[in-house]
C-alpha cells in the first residue's frame, strides 16, 4: 500500500487491498468505499478525481449510517456533541460520520429533529 492510502482496488477490480494497521471501523469504511468505486465503474477519472471521491464518500456515509441508526445513536448518547463516541457507536471512522452529518438533506434533518423530539416527549410523559 503506497502513501496514505487506506485501501485500493487492484487487478482490474478483482482484488481490494486494505491497509493492515487500521481500526475495524476504518477497514469497514474503506472496504465500502472501494466497493462503491467498483459499482460505479470509474476507477480512473483523471481531472474529475476530486468530484468522484466526493460522490463516493457521500454514498459510503449514507450506506453505513442510515438515518434510523443515526437517530438511535444520538438518542442513546444523549446528543451528537461527542463525535468520537458517535462514530464508535455507529462503527464508522470520524471522516465518514463528518461527511454524513454535513451532507444530510433538509428532509433528513427535519425527520431526525422530529424523531428526537417525539422520543423526548414520550420520555417526558412516561
Ligand atoms: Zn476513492
Amino acid at each position: 500500500m503506497t502513501g496514505d492510502l487506506l485501501g485500493e482496488v487492484r487487478d482490474d477490480g478483482r482484488l481490494i487491498a486494505l491497509r493492515a494497521d487500521t481500526s475495524a471501523a476504518q477497514r469497514r469504511c474503506t472496504l465500502t468505499h472501494e466497493l462503491v468505486h467498483l459499482e460505479r465503474g470509474i476507477l480512473d477519472c483523471g481531472p474529475w478525481l476530486q468530484r468522484e471521491e466526493g460522490l463516493v464518500h457521500a454514498e459510503v456515509s449514507r450506506r453505513l449510517i442510515p438515518l434510523a441508526s443515526l437517530t438511535a445513536a444520538i438518542r442513546a448518547l444523549g446528543g451528537a456533541d461527542d463525535r468520537a463516541a458517535l462514530a464508535q457507536w455507529l462503527d464508522v471512522d470520524s471522516e465518514t460520520l463528518t461527511i454524513r452529518l454535513s451532507r444530510m438533506s433538509s428532509s433528513e434533518r427535519t425527520a431526525l429533529r422530529r424523531s428526537l423530539a417525539r422520543q423526548t416527549l414520550l420520555w417526558s410523559v412516561a
